[in-house]
């Protein structure tokens, strides 16, 4: 049987192209959604029905905010019910940004952040876990951000929370190592998605210009780097972030 995959927050950008690459690669896909339910339900109906071959279980929608833990219990118990088994592969890509001044920040901004980039990851991985170490086997992949490594100016919620998201990679590929699960992490560059859409053209244009690579990233360049890190070609690698940024951190 073929490997699970939960890949959190699928519905837009990044997520939707792991989701479209992950099926293409064989793997069974369960993806969280948070609001946009109509283009959840789209992306999994297109894969499903690829080449007039429905599999119902190729590629399953799921709503879920992850900053719930409530929910994203009930989310893992609706994958053991679909698939009939567990998640193998987890991918933390659920995540919301928000360009602010520091001094402008309020403290549910601040929780907002936090609930979703950080306790999100905490609650999927508390999930996913009992069944790997059982196993001794499995992968969690997070999604950080360049800014989680260097900052951002006007996003320091986001930037503390991404940097989070590295710590917990780091130490949680240290405590699973005995049990042959490797933690890591991508930390994409500027790429382009929904999340990005209030960036004016000039804005965009400067930050490729800033890229050694000269361009913007693409989600597939993401999805590309995740199934590295989630194949066998990656069973040596823990703990690691892997920055996918055209060179714009070094
Ligand atoms: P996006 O286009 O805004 O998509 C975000 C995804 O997260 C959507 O599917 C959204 O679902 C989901 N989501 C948001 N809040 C959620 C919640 N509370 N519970 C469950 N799902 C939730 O963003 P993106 O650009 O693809 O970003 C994906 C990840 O990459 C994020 O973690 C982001 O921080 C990171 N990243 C992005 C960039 C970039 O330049 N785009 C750079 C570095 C890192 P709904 O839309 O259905 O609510």
């Amino acid at each position: 049987m073929g490997k699970t995959v939960l890949i959190t927050g699928g519905s837009r950008g990044i997520g939707k192209e792991l989701v479209r690459q992950f099926c293409k690669a064989g793997y069974s896909v369960a993806f969280s959604y948070w609001e946009h339910q109509e283009e959840a339900v789209h992306l999994a109906n297109s894969i499903n029905n690829r080449n007039g071959l429905f599999r119902s279980d190729a590629a399953v929608p799921i709503q879920a905010d992850v900053s719930d833990a409530q929910q994203v219990q009930k989310m893992f118990e609706y994958i053991e019910g679909s698939f009939g088994t567990g998640v193998d592969i987890l991918i933390n890509n659920a995540g919301i940004a928000q360009q602010k001044l520091f001094t402008d920040l309020t403290e549910e901004d601040w929780d907002r952040m936090f609930a979703v980039d950080v306790k999100g990851v905490f609650h999927c991985c508390q999930c996913a876990l009992p069944r790997m170490i059982h196993r001794k086997e499995g992968k969690i992949i997070n999604i950080s951000s360049m800014w989680g490594q260097v900052g951002a100016s006007c996003e320091v919620h986001y930037s503390a929370a991404k940097a989070a998201v590295i710590g917990l990679t780091k130490a949680l590929a240290k405590e699973l190592g005995p049990s042959q699960i490797q933690v890591n992490c991508i930390a994409p560059g500027v790429i382009d998605t929904p999340m990005n859409a209030s960036f004016d053209e000039e804005t965009m244009n400067a930050l490729k210009e800033e890229t050694p690579l000269g361009r913007i990233g693409t989600p597939k360049d993401i999805a590309m780097a995740a199934l590295f890190l989630a194949s066998e070609k990656a069973d040596f690698i823990t703990g690691q972030v892997l920055g996918v940024n055209g060179g714009m951190i070094i």
